[in-house]
Protein backbone atom coordinates (compact mmCIF):
# COMPACT_ATOMS: atom_id res chain seq x y z
CA UNK A 1 0.00 0.00 0.00
CA UNK A 2 1.10 3.37 -0.63
CA UNK A 3 2.23 4.99 2.37
CA UNK A 4 2.12 8.58 3.56
CA UNK A 5 4.38 9.80 6.54
CA UNK A 6 1.48 12.03 7.69
CA UNK A 7 3.62 12.96 11.20
CA UNK A 8 6.51 14.22 8.67
CA UNK A 9 4.00 16.80 6.92
CA UNK A 10 2.34 17.72 10.45
CA UNK A 11 5.84 18.47 12.05
CA UNK A 12 6.47 20.93 9.25
CA UNK A 13 3.18 22.60 8.32
CA UNK A 14 3.12 22.95 12.28
CA UNK A 15 6.17 24.99 12.47
CA UNK A 16 5.63 28.34 11.93
CA UNK A 17 7.16 30.80 9.83
CA UNK A 18 8.11 34.52 11.07
CA UNK A 19 5.16 36.04 8.11
CA UNK A 20 2.55 33.61 9.21
CA UNK A 21 3.56 34.46 13.31
CA UNK A 22 2.36 38.20 11.69
CA UNK A 23 -0.32 37.34 9.45
CA UNK A 24 -1.70 35.27 12.85
CA UNK A 25 -1.47 38.68 14.81
CA UNK A 26 -2.79 40.72 11.95
CA UNK A 27 -5.63 38.43 11.39
CA UNK A 28 -6.52 38.11 15.09
CA UNK A 29 -7.24 41.60 15.29
CA UNK A 30 -9.60 41.36 12.30
CA UNK A 31 -11.64 37.88 12.91
CA UNK A 32 -14.76 38.30 14.82
CA UNK A 33 -15.25 36.56 18.52
CA UNK A 34 -16.62 33.29 17.31
CA UNK A 35 -15.96 31.05 14.12
CA UNK A 36 -17.55 28.47 12.06
CA UNK A 37 -15.39 26.10 9.77
CA UNK A 38 -17.77 24.50 7.76
CA UNK A 39 -15.47 22.35 5.30
CA UNK A 40 -12.85 20.28 8.04
CA UNK A 41 -11.59 16.52 7.17
CA UNK A 42 -11.56 14.51 9.77
CA UNK A 43 -10.50 10.88 11.13
CA UNK A 44 -7.82 8.33 12.39
CA UNK A 45 -4.95 6.74 10.75
CA UNK A 46 -6.85 3.53 12.11
CA UNK A 47 -9.50 4.60 9.54
CA UNK A 48 -7.07 4.48 6.42
CA UNK A 49 -7.54 1.44 4.47
CA UNK A 50 -5.81 2.17 1.20
CA UNK A 51 -4.54 5.01 -0.40
CA UNK A 52 -5.10 4.23 -4.18
CA UNK A 53 -2.34 5.45 -7.10
CA UNK A 54 -4.94 8.32 -7.98
CA UNK A 55 -5.32 9.70 -4.49
CA UNK A 56 -1.57 9.70 -4.16
CA UNK A 57 -0.59 11.31 -6.89
CA UNK A 58 -3.30 14.03 -5.95
CA UNK A 59 -2.60 16.78 -2.94
CA UNK A 60 -5.19 15.58 -1.50
CA UNK A 61 -3.37 12.68 0.00
CA UNK A 62 -1.12 15.08 1.79
CA UNK A 63 -2.59 14.22 5.00
CA UNK A 64 -4.86 10.99 5.16
CA UNK A 65 -5.76 11.62 8.42
CA UNK A 66 -6.11 14.04 11.24
CA UNK A 67 -7.68 13.55 14.40
CA UNK A 68 -10.07 15.30 16.55
CA UNK A 69 -7.24 15.91 19.31
CA UNK A 70 -5.06 16.99 16.05
CA UNK A 71 -8.04 19.35 15.36
CA UNK A 72 -8.09 21.19 18.56
CA UNK A 73 -4.28 21.86 18.24
CA UNK A 74 -4.50 23.36 14.57
CA UNK A 75 -7.75 26.02 16.48
CA UNK A 76 -5.14 26.63 19.23
CA UNK A 77 -2.15 27.56 16.51
CA UNK A 78 -4.11 29.60 13.77
CA UNK A 79 -7.36 31.35 16.42
CA UNK A 80 -5.33 31.28 19.95
CA UNK A 81 -8.20 33.89 20.87
CA UNK A 82 -11.65 32.65 19.18
CA UNK A 83 -14.08 30.47 19.83
CA UNK A 84 -14.32 27.96 16.63
CA UNK A 85 -16.91 25.16 15.98
CA UNK A 86 -16.56 23.56 12.95
CA UNK A 87 -18.22 21.02 10.88
CA UNK A 88 -16.61 17.83 9.65
CA UNK A 89 -16.43 15.27 7.81
CA UNK A 90 -14.23 12.10 6.77
CA UNK A 91 -11.82 12.68 3.84
CA UNK A 92 -13.14 11.72 0.87
CA UNK A 93 -11.31 9.39 -1.72
CA UNK A 94 -12.36 5.61 -1.34
CA UNK A 95 -9.97 3.52 0.68
CA UNK A 96 -11.42 5.33 3.85
CA UNK A 97 -13.10 3.13 6.05
CA UNK A 98 -15.95 6.10 5.85
CA UNK A 99 -18.49 3.81 8.09
CA UNK A 100 -15.65 3.79 11.11
CA UNK A 101 -15.09 7.35 9.93
CA UNK A 102 -18.80 8.76 10.35
CA UNK A 103 -18.82 6.92 13.62
CA UNK A 104 -15.67 8.37 14.90
CA UNK A 105 -16.99 11.48 14.31
CA UNK A 106 -20.79 10.85 15.47
CA UNK A 107 -19.44 10.00 18.94
CA UNK A 108 -16.59 11.57 19.57
CA UNK A 109 -16.92 15.45 18.39
CA UNK A 110 -16.76 18.18 20.79
CA UNK A 111 -20.95 18.96 21.65
CA UNK A 112 -20.22 22.45 19.72
CA UNK A 113 -19.55 20.91 17.06
CA UNK A 114 -21.09 19.44 13.75
CA UNK A 115 -20.80 16.54 11.66
CA UNK A 116 -21.51 15.89 7.64
CA UNK A 117 -21.79 12.03 7.26
CA UNK A 118 -19.83 10.71 4.34
CA UNK A 119 -22.27 8.87 1.77
CA UNK A 120 -21.46 5.67 -0.11
CA UNK A 121 -22.88 5.92 -3.32
CA UNK A 122 -23.38 2.26 -3.52
CA UNK A 123 -24.99 1.67 -0.51
CA UNK A 124 -28.09 3.76 -0.56
CA UNK A 125 -29.50 2.00 2.79
CA UNK A 126 -26.58 2.56 4.87
CA UNK A 127 -26.33 6.38 3.35
CA UNK A 128 -30.39 6.82 4.06
CA UNK A 129 -29.45 5.56 7.70
CA UNK A 130 -26.71 7.55 8.83
CA UNK A 131 -28.42 10.63 7.41
CA UNK A 132 -30.92 10.01 9.80
CA UNK A 133 -28.43 9.78 12.81
CA UNK A 134 -29.74 12.50 15.39
CA UNK A 135 -25.80 14.07 15.09
CA UNK A 136 -25.85 14.44 11.10
CA UNK A 137 -25.69 18.01 10.37
CA UNK A 138 -25.30 17.83 6.25
CA UNK A 139 -24.27 14.82 3.59
CA UNK A 140 -21.28 14.79 2.15
CA UNK A 141 -20.42 12.51 -1.28
CA UNK A 142 -17.65 13.06 -3.58
CA UNK A 143 -17.18 12.88 -6.97
CA UNK A 144 -13.54 10.80 -7.26
CA UNK A 145 -14.79 8.31 -4.72
CA UNK A 146 -16.28 6.80 -7.37
CA UNK A 147 -14.73 4.73 -10.06
CA UNK A 148 -14.06 6.47 -12.72
CA UNK A 149 -14.32 9.80 -10.93
CA UNK A 150 -17.99 11.33 -11.86
CA UNK A 151 -18.69 13.74 -14.79
CA UNK A 152 -22.07 14.37 -13.47
CA UNK A 153 -23.69 15.02 -10.09
CA UNK A 154 -26.26 11.96 -10.31
CA UNK A 155 -23.02 9.75 -10.89
CA UNK A 156 -22.37 10.42 -6.73
CA UNK A 157 -25.14 11.73 -5.56
CA UNK A 158 -27.84 9.15 -6.69
CA UNK A 159 -31.17 10.90 -7.21
CA UNK A 160 -32.89 8.15 -4.74
CA UNK A 161 -30.37 9.85 -2.33
CA UNK A 162 -30.75 13.16 -2.99
CA UNK A 163 -34.57 12.48 -2.93
CA UNK A 164 -34.13 11.33 0.99
CA UNK A 165 -32.09 14.84 1.64
CA UNK A 166 -34.38 16.57 0.27
CA UNK A 167 -37.19 15.74 1.93
CA UNK A 168 -35.44 15.20 5.70
CA UNK A 169 -34.12 18.59 4.33
CA UNK A 170 -30.46 17.75 5.25
CA UNK A 171 -28.49 19.83 3.12
CA UNK A 172 -25.72 18.25 0.88
CA UNK A 173 -21.85 19.40 0.13
CA UNK A 174 -20.98 19.25 -3.10
CA UNK A 175 -17.68 19.17 -4.91
CA UNK A 176 -18.96 19.47 -8.26
CA UNK A 177 -17.24 17.40 -10.73
CA UNK A 178 -15.42 20.29 -12.58
CA UNK A 179 -15.08 23.94 -11.77
CA UNK A 180 -19.16 26.06 -12.17
CA UNK A 181 -18.49 27.20 -15.34
CA UNK A 182 -18.36 23.68 -17.01
CA UNK A 183 -20.86 22.16 -14.50
CA UNK A 184 -23.76 25.23 -14.62
CA UNK A 185 -26.19 22.99 -16.94
CA UNK A 186 -25.79 20.02 -14.72
CA UNK A 187 -25.85 22.01 -10.97
CA UNK A 188 -29.30 23.52 -12.69
CA UNK A 189 -30.51 20.35 -13.38
CA UNK A 190 -30.80 18.88 -10.19
CA UNK A 191 -31.85 21.57 -8.42
CA UNK A 192 -34.60 21.99 -10.66
CA UNK A 193 -35.49 18.38 -10.03
CA UNK A 194 -34.83 18.91 -6.09
CA UNK A 195 -36.11 22.52 -5.61
CA UNK A 196 -36.30 21.55 -1.77
CA UNK A 197 -32.80 20.60 -1.86
CA UNK A 198 -30.23 22.94 0.29
CA UNK A 199 -27.10 22.80 -1.80
CA UNK A 200 -23.66 23.78 -0.47
CA UNK A 201 -21.13 24.09 -2.83
CA UNK A 202 -17.95 23.79 -1.75
CA UNK A 203 -15.13 25.66 -2.53
CA UNK A 204 -16.78 28.20 -4.03
CA UNK A 205 -17.50 26.50 -6.95
CA UNK A 206 -14.22 25.35 -7.79
CA UNK A 207 -12.74 28.29 -9.34
CA UNK A 208 -9.53 29.83 -7.92
CA UNK A 209 -9.44 32.92 -10.72
CA UNK A 210 -11.81 35.15 -11.87
CA UNK A 211 -12.51 33.36 -15.46
CA UNK A 212 -14.44 34.02 -18.40
CA UNK A 213 -18.39 32.95 -17.88
CA UNK A 214 -17.82 32.68 -13.91
CA UNK A 215 -19.91 35.41 -13.44
CA UNK A 216 -22.81 34.20 -15.49
CA UNK A 217 -22.77 30.55 -13.84
CA UNK A 218 -22.77 32.00 -9.74
CA UNK A 219 -25.64 34.68 -11.50
CA UNK A 220 -28.05 31.23 -12.79
CA UNK A 221 -27.13 29.30 -9.80
CA UNK A 222 -27.57 31.87 -7.02
CA UNK A 223 -31.08 32.18 -8.64
CA UNK A 224 -32.08 28.91 -6.77
CA UNK A 225 -32.74 30.57 -2.86
CA UNK A 226 -31.42 27.18 -1.55
CA UNK A 227 -27.79 27.87 -2.71
CA UNK A 228 -24.70 28.48 -0.48
CA UNK A 229 -21.08 28.38 -0.88
CA UNK A 230 -18.26 27.80 1.07
CA UNK A 231 -14.92 29.21 0.80
CA UNK A 232 -12.79 26.26 1.37
CA UNK A 233 -9.13 26.87 -0.54
CA UNK A 234 -9.68 29.68 -2.03
CA UNK A 235 -7.23 32.46 -2.21
CA UNK A 236 -8.59 34.63 -4.51
CA UNK A 237 -10.51 38.04 -3.17
CA UNK A 238 -11.62 38.51 -6.59
CA UNK A 239 -13.71 35.56 -6.54
CA UNK A 240 -14.89 35.90 -2.74
CA UNK A 241 -16.28 39.53 -3.71
CA UNK A 242 -17.51 38.20 -6.86
CA UNK A 243 -19.58 35.27 -4.83
CA UNK A 244 -20.54 38.13 -2.61
CA UNK A 245 -22.55 40.19 -5.35
CA UNK A 246 -23.88 37.77 -7.37
CA UNK A 247 -25.38 35.17 -4.48
CA UNK A 248 -25.56 38.06 -1.75
CA UNK A 249 -23.94 38.32 2.12
CA UNK A 250 -25.67 35.78 4.05
CA UNK A 251 -24.91 32.52 1.60
CA UNK A 252 -21.44 32.50 1.36
CA UNK A 253 -19.46 30.83 4.70
CA UNK A 254 -16.56 30.45 5.96
CA UNK A 255 -14.61 26.80 5.42
CA UNK A 256 -10.68 26.03 5.69
CA UNK A 257 -10.57 21.90 4.18
CA UNK A 258 -8.21 21.68 7.21
CA UNK A 259 -6.25 19.88 7.36
CA UNK A 260 -5.89 21.01 3.69
CA UNK A 261 -5.28 24.74 4.82
CA UNK A 262 -1.60 23.27 5.94
CA UNK A 263 -0.15 23.20 2.64
CA UNK A 264 1.96 26.26 1.62
CA UNK A 265 2.18 26.53 -2.13
CA UNK A 266 2.25 28.97 -5.16
CA UNK A 267 0.61 28.96 -8.25
CA UNK A 268 3.47 29.67 -11.28
CA UNK A 269 3.86 29.12 -15.23
CA UNK A 270 5.60 25.97 -16.29
CA UNK A 271 7.03 26.21 -19.77
CA UNK A 272 5.56 23.03 -21.07
CA UNK A 273 2.90 22.43 -18.55
CA UNK A 274 1.07 25.52 -18.21
CA UNK A 275 -0.34 26.66 -15.13
CA UNK A 276 1.10 24.79 -12.17
CA UNK A 277 1.17 24.66 -7.78
CA UNK A 278 4.71 24.28 -6.29
CA UNK A 279 4.76 23.74 -2.80
CA UNK A 280 7.46 24.79 0.08
CA UNK A 281 7.90 21.03 1.09
CA UNK A 282 8.76 17.82 -1.07
CA UNK A 283 5.13 15.88 -0.51
CA UNK A 284 5.18 12.53 -2.00
CA UNK A 285 2.59 13.80 -4.59
CA UNK A 286 5.33 16.42 -5.86
CA UNK A 287 7.09 15.97 -9.31
CA UNK A 288 10.93 15.49 -7.79
CA UNK A 289 12.44 17.39 -10.77
CA UNK A 290 9.58 20.05 -10.93
CA UNK A 291 10.61 20.42 -7.26
CA UNK A 292 14.14 20.85 -8.19
CA UNK A 293 13.49 23.27 -10.35
CA UNK A 294 10.71 25.85 -8.89
CA UNK A 295 10.73 24.32 -5.08
CA UNK A 296 12.29 27.63 -4.66
CA UNK A 297 8.96 30.00 -5.75
CA UNK A 298 7.33 28.75 -2.78
CA UNK A 299 10.49 29.02 -0.42
CA UNK A 300 8.06 32.20 1.42
CA UNK A 301 4.83 30.45 0.56
CA UNK A 302 2.31 30.97 3.62
CA UNK A 303 -0.23 27.75 4.45
CA UNK A 304 -3.16 28.01 2.77
CA UNK A 305 -5.01 28.69 5.72
CA UNK A 306 -3.73 32.58 5.76
CA UNK A 307 -3.95 33.23 2.02
CA UNK A 308 -7.81 31.81 2.59
CA UNK A 309 -8.20 34.08 5.32
CA UNK A 310 -7.04 36.77 3.62
CA UNK A 311 -8.67 36.61 0.57
CA UNK A 312 -11.96 37.27 2.50
CA UNK A 313 -10.52 40.18 4.82
CA UNK A 314 -9.65 41.88 1.65
CA UNK A 315 -13.32 41.01 -0.12
CA UNK A 316 -15.56 42.53 3.06
CA UNK A 317 -12.99 45.52 3.09
CA UNK A 318 -14.32 46.33 -0.22
CA UNK A 319 -17.57 47.13 1.69
CA UNK A 320 -18.31 50.58 3.40
CA UNK A 321 -16.34 50.22 6.83
CA UNK A 322 -20.07 50.34 8.99
CA UNK A 323 -21.36 47.32 6.89
CA UNK A 324 -17.96 45.31 7.21
CA UNK A 325 -18.69 43.79 10.74
CA UNK A 326 -22.16 42.51 10.43
CA UNK A 327 -20.93 41.03 6.96
CA UNK A 328 -18.14 39.47 8.29
CA UNK A 329 -20.32 37.79 11.45
CA UNK A 330 -22.61 36.36 8.06
CA UNK A 331 -19.71 34.37 6.84
CA UNK A 332 -17.41 33.22 9.92
CA UNK A 333 -20.28 32.29 12.32
CA UNK A 334 -24.34 33.33 11.52
CA UNK A 335 -24.72 31.76 7.97
CA UNK A 336 -23.36 28.32 9.12
CA UNK A 337 -25.22 28.71 11.68
CA UNK A 338 -28.87 28.48 10.22
CA UNK A 339 -27.70 26.19 7.22
CA UNK A 340 -25.94 23.89 9.54
CA UNK A 341 -28.23 24.01 12.90
CA UNK A 342 -25.31 24.75 15.08
ZN1 LIG B 1 -12.39 19.35 1.38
Amino acid sequence: MNTVPVADHLRHALNLKPQEVALRKELDEWLPEVIIDCHAHCNLEAHVKNVSDYAYKHMMSSFTYLSLEDSARLKDLFYPFRKVRSLRFPKTFRGIDHRAANEYLLNESPEDDRIAVFGLPEDFDYTVGIMRHPRASALKMYWSYVDPPAKKIYDFFTPEILEEAQALDLPIILHLPRMIVHTCDDLMAVLSDFPHLRVVLAHLGLSKLLVPGLEEAYRRAARSPNVWLDTALNPSPEVVSLALECFGRDRIMFGSDEPLNLLRSVAYKHPEKGERIVTDYQYHWVDPVEYAEYGHLAKDAVHAQWQCTLAIKKAVEGYPLEEQEGLKALIFQKTAEHVFRF
